[in-house]
């Protein structure tokens, strides 16, 4: 299977294989490796700016990377934590205690329970009908990987459905307005986003959301990894990568 080569994790490459994918596109190829490499000078996970079409497979190019290295990152915390239970368990034996129990779990439908959903990554794109199939894929590759989380963010689907699966969500697909929505109604925070993908950029201008794109820029970690998928490079498409991405973004393809 070609998408070993990419070094993915085997969840994703399983996950692909049932898809039936075979080989990467031509557009996987080129953004997968640079998107899950940090970048020697940094320390930070690569900007990009990605020219692609609807149907050169850009829906993977960006999900396999964020989803991958959101696992990797789900991996070392669970072994921190491990470590750290472990610690506690040795103190405890040292002092001849029984080893302290595991915290318990909270119920996300009890009221009493909530808190706002800070999601590690973000794909926002520019209708409703594209974000849900965004996250149909995303769910679609996820198969394998426990403990991963997908929600969608969108106008038209009551907020309750939407608010009760965004609770533990990873990674969220939303549209603009509904994203910010929840935000003021601090449903979500967006502090935590390490991951923002902006997908179809083109249309996201044509559609107006600019002000709304700088908003989530300003709300999102600094600290973050953007990459932008456009169909052109028009001039205002690289306006808006001067806002949003560290130095514009490195341009592929
Ligand atoms: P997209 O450009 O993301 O809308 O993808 C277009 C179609 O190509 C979707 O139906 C994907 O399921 C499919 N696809 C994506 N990557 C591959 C691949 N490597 N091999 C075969 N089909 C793919």
């Amino acid at each position: 299977n070609g998408f070993q080569v990419l070094g993915l994790a085997p969840e994703l490459i399983a996950a692909v294989a049932d898809l039936g994918y075979v080989e990467p596109t031509q557009v996987q190829n080129l953004v997968i490796p640079k998107a899950v490499q940090v970048t020697g000078e940094s320390g930070r996970y690569a900007d990009l700016m990605v020219s692609s079409q609807t149907g050169s497979g850009k829906t993977a190019a960006f999900l396999l990377p964020v989803l991958h290295t959101l696992l990797q990152q789900q991996a070392e915390r669970a072994a921190q934590e491990r470590a750290e239970r472990e610690r506690l368990a040795a103190e405890a034996a040292a002092r001849g205690e029984a080893p302290p129990k595991a915290p318990k779990r909270k119920d996300p439908t009890n009221p009493r329970h909530f808190k706002a959903a800070t999601p590690g990554a973000l794909i926002l794109c520019p209708t409703r009908e594209l974000a849900q199939q965004v996250a149909h894929d995303a769910i679609d590759l996820v198969r394998h990987c426990r403990g991963l989380r997908i929600a969608n963010v969108v106008g038209g689907m009551p907020y309750q459905v939407q608010i009760a699966r965004l609770q533990n969500a990873d990674l969220v697909v939303a549209t603009p307005g509904r994203l910010l929505d929840l935000q003021r109604s601090m449903q979500i925070k967006l502090d935590q986003v390490q991951f923002l993908v902006v997908d179809e950029a083109d249309r996201m201008l044509d559609l107006g959301f600019a002000d709304d794109l700088a908003e989530v820029n300003a709300l999102t970690a600094q600290r973050r990894q953007t990459m932008m998928f456009s169909a052109t490079f028009a001039p205002r498409i690289q306006q808006l990568a001067m806002r949003v991405m560290h130095e514009g973004g490195k341009h592929v393809q």
